[in-house]
């Protein structure tokens, strides 16, 4: 008799559900036995425009040191985000995405008999990593699909640990403004780490949303995730960051694997900082995206929630599964988040001109059905 490993393993993993991630193309191509090229994804919220020309140059300069380790403590990358952002290096932790930096939260903070804040259809690697340390989750009700942050603060006790916040939220794309934010801030515990988690930030301009950077010196329990995997179209390499007080950095390094963000990935990290335009370009293609996508969705009669990221998450008013099964018949790949309680929602990523033309056509033709 074999032994069973899944009752070995220790009780926060044993409940665990994988994460869903959205369907790749060659998936779907098998699939369907179509060429890869005819279907579209607009699954992941990923960067329409395609790779950067300079992150690729400098990825081929990169390739001659493959046998190399990485610079673990990722200097130059971190040089160059203090730099931009006014920060020291040492408040700068380097993630393998923001996911890893979420990863490294839990498992510093979290741990049987605490438990972590968030609110209902959060992203979905908070409830993921809690679980996984093996702490509560308190999943506060949503309002209108938006965090309640009074709601937040209420569900906050001695064992509370964490706070996670996505500013905009995914899958929901809701946002809080700064007042909201703040008043939030100046109310939480000092002894409780707020996750302020803006991983599409970059496709904001102004004050369309509060910059979490900012309030780093006012709260020394804050923590600002970011990554260069959305707007900067690094998905593939996966590099994010925090920024925090120096004190939490250093407890998140003493985790953090030494080589936990790849050469290719630092190097294209720096580069792509170094390119303004395509982040105005990408700034641009996606608020052009979403009104084609608001006024698509209008004609189509139907209901979306509004958003500050790179993606709406639109209410079909009923059971979505068979609308999304029959938009994979059509070779057009979105995310159903029905596992965000969710379930009469699709949520579609902003994607090029006549991407987005294409999603909107097969809807129609979906809904026609
Ligand atoms: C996509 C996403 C992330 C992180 O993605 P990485 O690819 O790991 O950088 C973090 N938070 C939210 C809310 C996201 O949607």
């Amino acid at each position: 008799m074999s032994a069973d490993f899944l009752t070995l393993a220790v009780p926060g993993v044993q409940k665990l559900s994988p994460y869903v991630t959205g369907k790749p193309i060659d998936e779907l191509a098998r699939e369907l036995g179509i060429e890869p090229a005819r279907i579209i994804k607009l699954a992941s919220n990923e960067n329409p425009l395609g790779p950067n020309p300079r992150v690729l140059e400098a990825i081929r300069g990169e390739l001659s040191e493959l046998t190399r380790y990485p610079d673990g403590s990722g200097f130059r990358l971190k040089a160059k985000l203090a730099e931009r952002f006014g920060l020291k290096s040492e408040q700068i932790t380097l993630g393998n995405g923001s996911n890893d930096i979420i990863d490294l939260v839990a498992r510093c903070w979290l741990a049987p008999g605490r438990n972590a804040v968030f609110s209902a259809h959060a992203f979905a690697a908070y409830p993921l990593c809690t679980q996984a340390a093996g702490a509560e989750s308190r999943v506060v009700p949503a309002v209108d699909y938006g965090h309640d942050l009074d709601g937040m603060l209420e569900a906050i006790d001695e064992q509370t640990a964490v706070v996670f916040i996505a500013n905009p939220n995914n899958p929901t794309g809701t946002w809080l403004g700064a007042q909201a934010l703040e008043s939030f801030l100046d109310r939480v515990p000092e002894r409780v780490l707020v996750v302020l988690d803006e991983a599409y930030i970059e496709f904001t301009e102004g004050d369309e949303l509060p910059n979490g950077l900012n309030y780093l010196d006012r709260y020394p329990n804050l923590l600002v995730s970011r990554t260069l995997c959305k707007a900067y179209g690094l998905a593939g390499l996966r590099v994010g960051y925090s920024a925090s007080s120096p004190q939490i950095a250093d407890v998140l390094n003493r985790v953090r694997q030494p080589f936990n963000v790849n050469s290719l990935a630092l190097v294209a990290a720096c580069a792509a900082l170094d390119d303004e335009q395509y982040l105005a370009e990408g700034r641009r293609v996606n608020r052009a995206g979403m009104a084609q996508l608001e006024q698509g969705l209008a004609e189509l009669r139907l209901k979306w929630i509004p958003s500050r990221g790179n993606f709406l998450a639109v209410d079909l008013g009923r059971d979505a599964a068979p609308i999304n099964a029959g938009l994979l018949r059509e070779g057009v790949i979105v995310r159903p988040i029905a596992g965000y309680g969710m379930p009469t929602f699709l949520r579609v990523s902003i994607g090029t001109e006549q991407e987005n033309a294409r999603f909107l056509e097969a809807l129609r033709v979906v809904l026609d059905q």
